[in-house]
């Protein structure tokens, strides 16, 4: 069965400037912050886009929204498909209800039930499924063929992409310039619409892509050419356990992007505490991945002004606690 027909359109710089059209009023334009401190550890400029703070408290609001904003009249009455237990349920849960679109989001009967309870929260229809005996896709498709649902994927889809970029459009305007960028990196979206808006906005910056070290298929696939794939990675940024880019986010990384660097567990939780403590904020793992990348990047940022994006917060207090009293006992 085929199961996602992706258009394959590419994206371009207009598309995120029109998203940001659709996106003013009703995504937060969240604040760029900077620190002393980190500048000082730096020698640099740095300059955080906090997307911790928006909407659901994840980026991924900007390329829901954008996507269902675009919906046709007949596929805004028979509604909208998505499966994730993460950031993207609850981005395509609120997205719809703002624009009065019904949801039916597709989640493992074991997710976090926090999760389960914000998604239903926003009027989801949630669809449990079993994640060691079916495929989360193949029960999107079948939902989406029997009640004549559009799927909006998490990722490889243009208007996904073209809403994530709007968060560093905003940055680059809000800056007015960077000399590099480090983009926290799972599927691909938001460091492909990240690409686009830095290569018009600021064409001498480097755009950098960061994922977990223990799938570290990003890596692979943007240095060898080849779309290389991987088992689910073991690592603490859930939101970026990706077995793949996309099919359209990669040759867009691959073209716009200088490189794509990892980080692991550790690196993470590092970053986590020097958001808690130096700037008080929650930071998410998956959040920490850019400003890890830019970490290792010490020795060649002196003197430049450098964009981090925060990508999300979203992460259970327990959880929080003991990976930060892991890292204060190291
Ligand atoms: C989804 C997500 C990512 C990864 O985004 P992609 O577009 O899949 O690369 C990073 N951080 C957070 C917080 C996310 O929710």
């Amino acid at each position: 069965m085929s199961i996602v027909t992706v258009p394959r359109s590419e994206p371009t710089v207009d598309d995120v400037r029109a998203a940001a059209g659709r996106l003013a009023g009703h995504a937060h334009r969240t604040p760029v912050l900077t620190s002393r401190r980190v500048d000082a550890e730096l020698a640099a400029s740095v300059f955080f886009k906090c997307e911790n703070l928006q909407r659901i408290g994840a980026f991924k609001f900007r390329g829901a929204f954008n996507a269902l904003s675009r919906f046709t009249d007949a596929q805004r009455r028979a509604g909208v498909v998505a499966y994730s237990s993460g950031n993207h349920a609850q981005a395509v849960a609120l997205a719809a209800r703002i624009l009065g679109i019904p949801a039916t989001i597709v989640m493992p009967h074991d997710a976090p039930s926090s999760k389960v309870a914000a998604t239903r929260g926003y009027g989801a229809e949630i669809v449990g499924y079993d994640r060691f005996t079916e495929d989360r896709a193949a029960v999107g498709a079948a939902l989406a063929a029997e009640r004549g649902l559009t799927l909006v994927p998490p990722f490889d889809h243009p208007d996904v992409i073209a809403g994530q970029g709007t968060a560093a459009l905003e940055l680059l305007e809000d800056t007015g310039g960077l000399d590099a960028l480090y983009v926290c990196l799972g599927g691909g979206g938001l460091l492909a619409g990240s690409a686009l808006a830095a290569r018009a906005l600021a064409p001498g910056c480097r755009v950098y892509g960061v994922e977990p070290a223990a799938g570290d298929d990003g890596q692979r696939s943007f240095r060898s050419g080849e779309l290389v794939r991987i088992p689910t990675p073991d690592t603490i940024a859930d939101g970026a356990q990706t077995q793949s880019l996309g099919e359209l986010t990669f040759p867009i990384i691959r073209r716009e992007v200088d490189d794509v660097l990892t980080a692991t567990d550790a690196e993470l939780v590092d970053a986590m505490a020097v958001y808690a403590s130096t700037m008080k904020m929650v930071v998410e793992p998956t959040g920490c991945l850019s400003f890890a990348g830019a970490r290792q990047h010490a020795d060649r940022l002196a003197g430049l002004r450098v964009g981090v994006i925060v990508s999300g917060g979203n992460v259970d207090l327990d959880r929080y606690a003991a990976l930060l009293a892991g890292a204060l006992r190291s």
